[in-house]
């Protein structure tokens, strides 16, 4: 079976909250029969985490903290993982930060802290964890990141977190290339707009909400679900020959002019 997971123990960074995509994804995982490793940032999100987790039936979770901005989080975080479950075969990460004050008005006002804050938390990370992670990879693995259509065109109160997501795109390019001769795969999934805790920070969300309703091909808005089935589907066989390569989960929003 080239979709089962069976067998598989897949970390999840990520998850805040039941409305989260890392939340989506853990659960399409979890149909498709992997073991789980939750990561989690801030002793505030653990309650969640768990929580969430005590639903999905007869899932061994593990749950570890991990906060991507510090070099010694995420040594200890896989150092614990290698502890407990030796080998990892997938990585979901779906971690991004940029100030309110970012992701509204002119890009032009950016500062440079808070473009450094952005840029190291939701680009840098996935080059800190995939050095880390690749090591418990012995068996090939698969590597997965959630980006937007904003890192590859101008798309309003976007701002810093397009020129975020862009440097992210990027990475996950040069990361397949190096990380491809020992078999593990660099993907990201581009995914449309969904009301999530993140979302909350971007300046009038709910208009690219509708304006998705109003004119992708499919007329209406994604769920963390679809996102979660393709990320399934990445983790699985069924993509074994896809890297750097970025899949768009928007209802075909990005092929209109
Ligand atoms: P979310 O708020 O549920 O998830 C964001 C996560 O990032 C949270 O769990 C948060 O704890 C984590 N995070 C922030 N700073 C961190 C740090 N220093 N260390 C570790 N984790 C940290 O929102 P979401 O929308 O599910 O976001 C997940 C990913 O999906 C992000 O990369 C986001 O840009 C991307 N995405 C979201 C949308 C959308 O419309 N919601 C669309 C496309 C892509």
């Amino acid at each position: 079976d080239l979709l089962s997971l069976q067998g598989k123990n897949i970390v999840v960074m990520g998850v805040a909250n039941q409305r989260s995509i890392a939340w989506g994804i853990a659960r399409s995982l979890h149909e498709a029969g992997a073991n789980l490793i939750f990561t989690y940032a801030g002793e505030r999100l653990e309650r969640n985490v768990r929580d969430l987790a005590e639903t999905l039936e007869g899932q061994q979770y593990r749950i570890f903290p991990c906060d991507v901005t510090s070099d010694e989080d995420i040594a200890s975080c896989f150092g614990a993982i290698k502890a407990e479950v030796g080998t990892i075969h997938g990585l979901a990460h779906c971690i991004a930060f940029a100030n309110k004050d970012d992701l509204k008005g002119e890009f032009a006002d950016t500062s440079r802290d808070g473009f450094a804050l952005s840029l190291d938390i939701s680009a840098y990370s996935l080059t800190a964890v995939a050095k880390v992670a690749q090591e418990l990879m012995t068996e090939g693995g698969s590597i997965v990141t959630l980006t937007y259509l904003g890192g590859e065109r101008v798309v309003k109160n976007y701002n810093l977190m397009g020129v975020a997501k862009a440097a992210l795109e990027a990475s996950v390019k040069y990361l397949a290339n190096d990380l491809g001769q020992r078999n593990i795969r660099v993907n990201s999934i581009s995914a449309g707009p969904i009301r999530t805790l993140s979302a909350k920070g971007i300046g009038d969300f709910n208009s690219i909400l509708k304006e998705i309703e109003e004119k992708a091909p499919m007329r209406r808005n994604v769920t963390q679900e679809e996102v979660g089935d393709v990320a399934t589907f990445l983790m699985s066989n069924l993509s074994r020959g896809i890297t750097g390569e970025n899949i768009h989960v928007d209802s075909g929003y990005h092929i209109l002019g």
